[in-house]
């Protein structure tokens, strides 16, 4: 790469979340395989990060780079209105099976904050259908990130979720405590005491409560109990309120579970799934829901559910999703993120001594340190370079979740920057 490109992207490319008067560097990356970033300097660095959750069998997969080939050379996309194709029949034959039970209707679209517009909107649409247009409000819990498109801002921590400044314009949702019981903590049912009494004096308003079971990812990597997911399913039940289970940060295998909401054994009514779904190549996602509430849709005014992506269902994206899926069911996979839990674990845990940390937390594939102050994220990221990872800490956390085909000694390597960095930081 040149320097003048360079240059070109600093002046005129929007990176995620960055300044166009003042922005923060960026690498070059010239390939990736396995799990490495080969930058277009020559260097190499190990990735923690599998670009953000998505790559988790490793970049330059034989059998999906195979699978990408075979479907481009065949049908790389056509719309999805009034056409039907073999890549999408069997992604949602593949999805409807691993997916917790109920879950059989699947709505495809193009990225994670998507799927959550859709999955608000089929809630909405629901009610609307049932007669009870007062439910008309969401609830969720403090910490979560949903995505950046307006509705599922709107249900982001107000504080970590990155756009407080747009309250002025989002919708007005109820807003529940973060959980403060641990995943491996003794359960205290008095975490749950003021997600109940806002569904016990608020239900007639309240179409859904959104939550990321299990593991709150970008609003602040907290992993929470079980029970408080086992309770959140019975008083949505009770309360006639339907559980959307954001699983697009744990779904496929990283908690050590295919899903995150298979700890606590329940079975959302609305699922959002994004980000590994094509092990990282395709921007793609699915919404699933129940029969109940599919049939309800249709059967009301509109006669329809009222959305669909212009690349809806695309063939090149489900081709390479059915390869993952595939891949990750013929893997060792349980083993492999059950190894990596351990390693972070050990890996992380001298860090828990420091100054400067204020927690170290692993749930499988997922390593975080928590610092008591936000980091300087220009220097601690050249820090990371310098010691050959890639690791994108942001405000106050150090995390990893790396490919689940990471090998020991390199996972290793990995872990000790992370605590040598944040001991020199
Ligand atoms: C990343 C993420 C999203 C948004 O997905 P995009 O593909 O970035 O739009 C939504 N919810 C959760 C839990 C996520 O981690």
């Amino acid at each position: 790469m040149t320097p003048e490109q360079l240059q070109f992207d600093r002046d005129n490319i929007w990176h995620p979340y960055t300044s166009m008067t003042q922005p923060t560097p960026c690498l070059a990356v010239a390939s990736t395989e396995g799990v490495y970033l080969h930058l277009s300097n020559g260097e190499k660095l190990i990735d923690g990060m599998s670009s953000w959750w998505s790559s988790i069998h490793g970049y330059g997969h034989p059998l999906l780079n195979k699978a990408a080939h075979q479907q481009i050379d065949t049908m790389s996309h056509v719309m999805f209105g009034g056409l039907t194709h073999e890549p999408a029949i069997q992604l949602a034959q593949k999805l409807t099976a691993i997916t917790p039970a109920g879950l059989d209707k699947v709505f495809l679209s193009d990225s994670g904050s998507v799927a959550v517009e859709v999955a608000i909107k089929m809630a909405f649409q629901y009610w609307i259908a049932k007669g009870l247009t007062a439910k008309n409000r969401l609830l969720t819990i403090r910490n979560g990130y949903h995505g950046d498109t307006f509705a599922a801002m709107a249900v982001c921590d107000p504080v970590t979720g990155m756009h407080d400044m747009f309250s002025g314009v989002l919708a007005k949702h109820y807003f529940a405590p973060r959980p403060e019981t641990k995943f491996d903590q003794h359960w205290d049912p008095q975490d749950i005491g003021e997600l109940a009494k806002i569904l016990a004096e608020n239900h007639q308003h309240i179409a859904a409560l959104i939550l990321e079971p299990i593991v709150q990812g970008a609003g602040g990597m907290r992993m929470y109990s079980a029970e408080y997911l086992v309770q959140a399913r019975k008083l949505c039940t009770e309360f006639n309120v339907l559980l959307i289970a954001d699983e697009i940060a744990t779904g496929f295998g990283r908690t050590g579970k295919m899903f995150a909401c298979d700890h606590a054994a329940i079975s959302p009514d609305i699922l959002c799934l994004g980000k590994a779904l094509t092990g990282g190549y395709m921007s793609l996602a699915a919404t699933l829901t129940t029969t109940e509430i599919a049939h309800s849709i249709s059967d009301s005014g509109a006669g329809c559910f009222m959305h669909g992506p212009t690349f809806m269902g695309n063939p090149l994206a489900c081709a390479i999703a059915n390869a993952s899926i595939d891949l990750l069911l013929e893997s060792d996979w349980q083993t492999q993120v059950g190894n990596i839990e351990q390693q972070l674990k050990q890996g992380l845990e001298p860090a828990r001594a420091l100054p400067n940390v204020a927690d170290v937390r692993c749930l499988g594939a997922i390593g975080v340190i928590e610092l008591t102050s936000a980091v300087d994220s220009v220097k601690i990221q050249q820090q990371f370079t310098e010691r050959s990872v890639w690791v994108r800490p942001f405000g106050k956390l150090v995390y990893v979740m790396p490919a689940y085909i990471m090998q020991a000694d390199t996972l290793k390597q990995l872990t000790s920057a992370m605590v040598e960095v944040v001991a020199s930081h």
